[in-house]
């Protein structure tokens, strides 16, 4: 069997203060100033708002000057970003899928802002494990399926009927389940 020829890794982490929601509890310096110390870590760097157009310039600066193959984003949720910043590291030319969120921001500064020390701690915590993961990052592609467009509506009553005749009205296969 052909074994792929594994790249070492060479990390960027950006840390965001998303303004104040993150910096007024986390030190972010010392958050951005830790994952530079970590092992695979090539660059750590800081940013007010990293989903902004500069911060995204600066990580795919970052991807490109020092030749990064994988990406942690330190920041809020990945439902609010993760998009953003696997766009942002696709256009710099690296697979979307070498792309890691941290989220220290409804985790840790929103939850931790009585603590800041601690919150910091977390944060520094879970930036680690971001680190961790992202060397295990494999390169995946996307592929597109057909989706069957139908509804199935349990119970013949006025309500299910109802349903099922606006559902249809919108061009959808309706199974109605008496
Ligand atoms: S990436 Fe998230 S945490 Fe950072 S500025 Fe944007 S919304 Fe705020």
């Amino acid at each position: 069997m052909k074994s792929r020829k594994k790249q070492k890794n060479r990390i960027g982490v950006f840390i965001c203060h998303c303004g104040a929601n993150i910096a007024n509890v986390v030190d972010v310096k010392d958050v951005t100033k830790f994952a530079g110390t970590l092992s695979d870590v090539v660059i750590s760097e800081d940013n007010e708002f990293m989903c902004s157009e500069h911060g995204q310039k600066m990580i795919k600066n970052a991807i490109k000057k020092k030749k990064l193959n994988k990406v942690v984003v330190a920041s809020c949720s990945p439902r609010l970003h993760e998009h953003t910043f696997r766009q942002a590291v696709s256009e710099a030319g690296l697979n979307p899928f070498h792309f890691e969120m941290a989220n220290i921001r409804e985790n840790v500064s929103w939850v931790h802002y009585d603590t800041p020390k601690k919150a910091t701690e977390k944060a520094m915590h879970i930036v680690r494990g971001s680190v961790g993961r992202a060397r295990m990052l494999e390169a995946i592609g996307t592929k597109n399926v057909p989706v069957e467009q139908s509804v199935l509506v349990i119970g013949g009553g006025i309500s299910g009927i109802q349903a099922a005749l606006d559902v249809a009205e919108m061009g959808v296969n309706v199974y109605l389940l008496e």
